[in-house]
C-alpha cells in the first residue's frame, strides 16, 4: 500500500463542505485509490478515514487529515466501520510499503516478521476494505479472463509490469527506465511495480517520483527500501510501522 504525504490542508483549516477537498486531494496524492492503488479517472471518491456518518467523528467530516481518496469497492467495504486510528496501518500516517507483500496471483498479504501486534494491524486493514478477499473469476464470451475485481486487476498489472521489465532488460537505458515509471503511473498499483522491480533502484526511484504525492521519506534514498517505521509527519497515532 503507498505510503502518502498530502501535507498540510490547502484551505488553513477545515473545510465546509468535504466534496470541495477531492480537487486538492487529486492534486496532492493522484488519481488513486488509497487502499487498493488502482489509478481512478472517474468515480473516485473523498473517503473519511474515520467515518462522518458516526456521531464520534462528526467534528472531522471536514478535516483535511482525515480526508483520502477511495474507490467503490473500498468505500463500500469500509462503509461507517468504526476506525481506531491506534489499530490499523494507513497509508498516510504510517510505512504501508514495509507491512505488506504483492504477488503475481494478485493476493496482498501482511509481511513476514513483522511483530505480532502490527500483524494484527495490517490483518486489520486489509478487512477494512476487503484487501484480503479472493479473486472471483469471471469469463468473458470467448473464454477469456476478464478483469472485473481488484484481484484479477492486479494479476493484469503483475503481468504488465513483468513485460515492461523484460523489454528493459533488452533495452536497459536511461529513457527506457523513464517510459517504465510513466507507464506505471498511467496504470497504478505502485506496490505492483515496486514488487516487480525490487532487483531495480534505478527504476524504484523514479517510480516513487512519478506517482504524485508518495511519501519519499519512507524510502532509503540509497536503497530505495522501505524506512520503517515511518518518520513522524505530525498525525496522530503515526509511525506504527
Ligand atoms: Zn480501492
Amino acid at each position: 500500500m503507498r505510503p502518502v504525504f498530502r501535507d498540510a490542508s490547502p484551505r488553513g483549516g477545515d473545510y465546509e463542505e468535504y466534496r470541495e477537498s477531492f480537487p486538492d486531494l487529486v492534486g496532492r496524492i493522484g488519481s488513486y485509490c488509497s487502499y487498493c492503488e488502482r489509478r481512478i479517472a472517474t468515480n473516485l471518491a473523498v473517503e473519511h478515514i474515520q467515518p462522518k456518518s458516526l456521531p464520534a467523528y462528526a467534528h472531522l467530516a471536514g478535516r483535511w487529515d482525515n480526508f483520502l481518496l477511495g474507490c467503490v469497492n473500498c468505500n463500500s467495504t469500509k462503509k461507517d466501520k468504526d476506525v481506531v486510528l491506534a489499530n490499523v496501518l494507513l497509508p498516510d500516517r504510517d510505512n504501508t510499503a514495509a507491512a505488506f507483500d504483492y504477488t503475481e496471483d494478485g493476493r496482498i498479504s501482511v509481511r513476514i516478521g513483522l511483530p505480532a501486534a502490527t500483524r494484527e494491524m495490517a490483518a486489520a486493514t486489509l478487512a477494512l476494505v476487503g484487501l484480503d478477499r479472493r479473486a472471483s473469476a469471471v469469463m468473458d464470451n470467448n473464454g477469456r479472463l476478464v478483469a472485473l475485481d481488484r484481484v484479477a486487476q492486479r494479476m493484469e498489472v503483475w503481468l504488465t509490469a513483468q513485460s515492461s521489465r523484460d523489454d528493459l532488460l533488452a533495452n536497459p537505458t536511461e529513457a527506457f527506465r523513464r517510459q517504465v515509471a510513466r507507464t506505471a503511473r498511467e496504470c497504478g498499483f505502485f506496490s505492483i511495480w515496486m514488487a516487480v522491480f525490487a532487483d531495480d533502484i534505478a527504476v524504484r526511484r523514479l517510480l516513487i517520483a512519478e506517482f504524485r504525492g508518495t511519501a519519499a521519506d519512507c524510502f532509503d534514498a540509497a536503497t530505495s527500501l522501505p524506512i520503517s517505521p515511518r518518520p513522524p509527519n505530525g498525525l496522530a497515532n503515526g509511525g506504527k510501522v
